[in-house]
């Protein structure tokens, strides 16, 4: 049973509200998050804050991120129907199931594996299709580059080179760039082969992206 009620729907309708308040413009996006039940996502003591614009604490030290952040680098993406994106650090899998949503083909990796079980049980449960890895994101996922897309949801130190080159052609790459608890968020556009072009778009906090596997 999928417990998605009326009320958790009117939550999700005034947390929209409020992105668009914000200035989140991308009615695809909006109407994806308007869709993807965030409480399902979260550990059941937070349930009731799940429709509040906050981030919140999820197993193993990690949170589940703010939804006006996940709103700003989904639209940031720029996704459109059928791109491959690759998401770093799955996390709960809500942003995951965001991105499914819209239509993209999606490639999940999380470190820790309490979490890339949770999740990968979490969106198949709610039949989102994204193929979850218990891997290390700074390695990327070479063996399926290249990707249209490119998200990493934690705080990396500068943008990964391995990275950069799963990015396709033409392909966007977003990222909370920075030390400690502060991040710029970063868009890399590749250009070509060898040119990429890089723009920042504010600050932000998140977890940080950590070396290895946690098991
Ligand atoms: N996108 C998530 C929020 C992620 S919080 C959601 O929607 O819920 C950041 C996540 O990145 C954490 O789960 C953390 O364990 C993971 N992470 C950090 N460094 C990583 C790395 N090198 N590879 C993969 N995942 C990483």
């Amino acid at each position: 049973m999928i417990d998605d009620s009326l009320i958790q729907k009117g939550l999700r309708t005034k947390l929209i509200e409020r992105l668009r308040e914000r200035g989140i413009k991308n009615e695809k996006v909006l109407e994806a998050m308007s869709k993807v039940p965030r409480h399902l996502f979260m550990d059941k003591s937070f349930i009731s804050h799940a429709y509040e614009d906050k981030p919140f604490s999820i197993s193993a030290g990690q949170t589940i991120s703010q939804p006006y952040t996940v709103a700003f680098q989904t639209e940031l993406l720029q996704i459109e129907r059928f791109d491959k994106i690759l998401e770093i650090g799955t996390g709960s899998g809500y942003q995951a199931a965001v991105l499914a949503e819209l239509g993209a083909i999606v490639y999940t990796v999380e470190r820790q594996r309490e979490l890339f079980i949770s999740a990968q049980r979490t969106l198949k449960r709610l039949s989102y299709s994204a193929k979850c890895f218990w891997s290390d994101g700074y390695e990327g996922k070479d063996a399926f580059a290249p990707f249209k897309k490119i998200l990493i949801t934690a705080g990396a130190p500068e943008v990964p080179e391995k990275l950069k080159l799963q990015l396709a052609i033409g392909g966007r790459l977003v990222a909370p760039i920075g030390k400690d608890n502060q991040q710029t968020m970063t868009l890399v556009c590749r250009i070509s082969e060898t040119e990429f072009e890089t723009s920042a778009h504010g600050n932000f906090m998140f977890v940080p992206m950590l070396n290895g596997l946690v098991t």
